[in-house]
């Protein structure tokens, strides 16, 4: 579908990462060999693939995942929640004698932690499950693909959708997975600091360092790049040059998926015919309100509550 075809709602399809997140709250680490009693244990659902699919849905997107969770319990309660927020789950396949992915976070009160992350079902996502789903990113307004599933799945997404004129965005994450390919592939680049460091092999600190690393995204092929800067906002950067776009001040009481509820708000406004400047400022406002709340894909609001909060 050509871009910026957007006449009702917009089509987005997620290939990307499903996990269960389970976060022990304990008064301290504990050491090796040691047994602690926990405070509490929370459940929650993460995995960047689906946390992007879950907002996009939650702003009204038609949204198609495409990712692989185990068949275990997990894996059907992970099934139960994206069909609540009305995402098309046809294309999550349920993988036999292997984990859905789960990440084991201990948290003190300290709030330092301890993540232990289980790829389990997300590592066996293949480049044939995404053209077994051709025909949804071909009828897409825009692909979005991360790299905690296998790149070579990401690759395969981004070819289609580019012979298709379907809009590419990319979160490069793991950032030492990202190939030349998939930076030849994609329109919309979507880093934080730490991943677009990694990527120029330069550390990124001032804000000439930051549009001299996304400058040099450009040049390796990206169209736009939306650096995400934390409390400091978003970089974008494209044909018509550099932007700064501040963020909302908020009181915030956890990040933990601020990127992703970013990058899948992005994708919706730039899918909707939204300039990229004018979409990094409604995608920071949904993330603004994301990191106001606690946990991950609970803390992302829907439409009704993005209009609720200027009240
Ligand atoms: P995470 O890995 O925690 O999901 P990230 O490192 O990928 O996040 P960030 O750059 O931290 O992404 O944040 C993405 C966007 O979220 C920012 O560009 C900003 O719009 C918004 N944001 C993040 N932190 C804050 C904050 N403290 N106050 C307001 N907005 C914030």
């Amino acid at each position: 579908m050509p871009q910026n075809s957007y006449v009702s709602r917009p089509r987005i399809t997620v290939v990307g990462s499903a996990n269960v997140d389970l976060t022990f709250r304990t008064s301290r680490l504990p050491l090796p060999g040691e047994t602690l009693a926990g405070q509490t244990l929370h459940q929650g659902m993460g995995g960047k693939g689906a946390n992007q699919a879950v907002v996009a849905a939650r702003l009204g997107a038609d949204v198609s995942f495409i990712a692989k969770v185990g068949d275990d319990g997990f894996g059907q309660q992970a099934l139960d929640a994206y069909t609540a927020d009305g995402i098309n789950v046809s294309f999550v396949q349920r993988e036999s004698d292997c984990p859905t992915g789960t990440a084991a976070i201990m948290v003190d009160d300290n709030a330092e932690n301890c993540i232990i992350v289980v790829a389990g079902a997300n590592a066996k996502l293949t480049a044939d499950d995404v053209q077994s789903a051709r025909a949804a990113i071909e009828q897409s307004d825009a692909v979005l693909c991360q790299l905690e599933t296998p790149v070579e799945a990401a690759i395969k997404a981004f070819r289609i959708a580019r012979a298709a004129g379907v809009r590419t965005v990319l979160t490069p994450a793991p950032a030492k997975l990202v190939t030349d390919e998939l930076l030849s592939l994609c329109d919309v680049c979507v880093p934080n600091r730490t991943e677009i460091a990694e990527m120029v092999g330069q550390s990124v600190q001032s804000d000439a360092d930051a549009s001299s690393a996304a400058e040099s995204l450009r040049k390796r092929g990206v169209k736009q790049v939306a650096l995400t800067l934390g409390g400091d906002g978003v970089l974008v950067l494209d044909d018509s040059g550099i932007q700064h776009v501040a963020s909302h001040k908020v009181d915030a009481v956890d990040t933990t998926g601020a990127g992703d509820s970013f990058t899948g708000a992005l994708a919706v406004s730039l899918s909707e015919g939204l300039s990229l400047v004018e979409a990094a400022r409604k995608a920071s406002i949904v993330a603004a309100i994301s990191v106001t709340r606690m946990g991950t894909q609970t803390s992302f609001p829907t439409q009704k509550e993005i209009q609720q909060w200027f009240v």
